[in-house]
């Protein structure tokens, strides 16, 4: 399987659909995204907080992938806002993933009641324009804080990865992104595998097209424009959530997903989420 790329608003290029690390032990991160690597995905999600970057870094320098084929993304952790600790956070991530340039790093959380995301991004900038890392973006930032980014500093973000899937489309904050060229990266992308899958909609559509519930969820993201990175630890499923580019939904099937839309997280809100771990 070939993913397709999509080029980010600096010009960098990026498998559109890629493989998520969250709740996975190391050993057990390792050896999942050995098995994804295998199966084609180029593209890994990890982040500080899943404490799985060690064990990632090791399957990624296993498996004989040329360095440049690869995409690697993780995430500066809450605790680890400011100017200066978030260039200590991401050497120390650089360190357990065994690599010199990042890909893409991320704000995980804004927390606006800490006001601190702004220092924050100016060191991102730093490490931008160092060339320690190929791009930068957010993750969880609603409209608000964007838009504060926007105004207050000088790169602007290449995407904003937030919970979206078929019962929490976000239509709103995808047309800011669109509006402003940052791109929609989708978290739990199947619903994090609850409820959203066994919907009879998709059930239906799948069967008419001898797909799986999972693979329709995840060709409506491509279709809509989304960088999705669905996650699993069955070697099965990671083939399975893979294999979505030899088919389309029609305008009827999207309709029909767009309905689907409740409007209701499965995850924290990003207004108010200030864990530190
Ligand atoms: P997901 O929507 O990818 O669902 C994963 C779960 O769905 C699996 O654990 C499994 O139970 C089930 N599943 C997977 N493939 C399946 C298949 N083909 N058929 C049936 N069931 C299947 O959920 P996720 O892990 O929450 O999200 C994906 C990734 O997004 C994470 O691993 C992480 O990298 C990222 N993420 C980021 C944030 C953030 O705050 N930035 C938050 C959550 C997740």
């Amino acid at each position: 399987v070939t993913v397709p790329n999509v080029r980010l608003n600096n010009g960098v290029e990026m498998p559109q659909l890629g493989f998520g690390v969250w709740q996975v032990a190391d050993d057990e991160a390792e050896k999942a995204v050995a098995v994804a690597l295998e199966t084609g995905y180029r593209s890994i999600d990890t982040a500080s907080a899943y404490e799985n970057e060690a064990g990632t870094g090791r399957a990624l320098r296993g498996s004989g992938i040329a360095r440049d084929d690869l995409f690697v993304t993780t995430k500066l952790f809450n605790s680890d806002h400011g100017y200066d600790s978030t260039l200590h956070a991401f050497d120390a991530s650089m360190e357990r993933l065994g690599l010199d340039v990042l890909d893409l790093y991320l704000i995980h959380w804004p927390m606006p009641a800490r006001d601190n995301y702004v220092d924050t991004w100016r060191a991102f900038e730093k490490l931008y324009k160092d060339g320690r890392i190929r791009a930068i973006g957010v993750s969880n930032f609603t409209i608000g804080t964007l838009e504060r980014l926007l105004a207050e500093t000088d790169v602007k973000p290449v995407l904003n990865q937030v919970e979206l899937h078929p019962n929490f489309q976000q239509a709103e904050l995808r047309a800011f992104h669109q509006e402003h060229d940052i791109r929609t990266e989708a978290w739990s992308p199947l619903g994090q595998g609850r409820g959203l899958l066994e919907d009879p909609e998709l059930a239906r559509i799948a069967k008419a097209h001898g797909k799986t519930p999972a693979q329709v969820a995840l060709r409506w993201h491509v279709q809509i424009g989304n960088i999705v990175i669905p996650k699993s630890v069955t070697p099965s499923r990671i083939a399975e959530n893979i294999d979505v580019f030899d088919f389309a939904l029609t305008d009827a099937d999207m309709a029909a997903i767009a309905r689907l839309d409740k409007g209701e997280r499965l995850g924290p809100d990003p207004a108010t989420f200030d864990w530190m771990g």
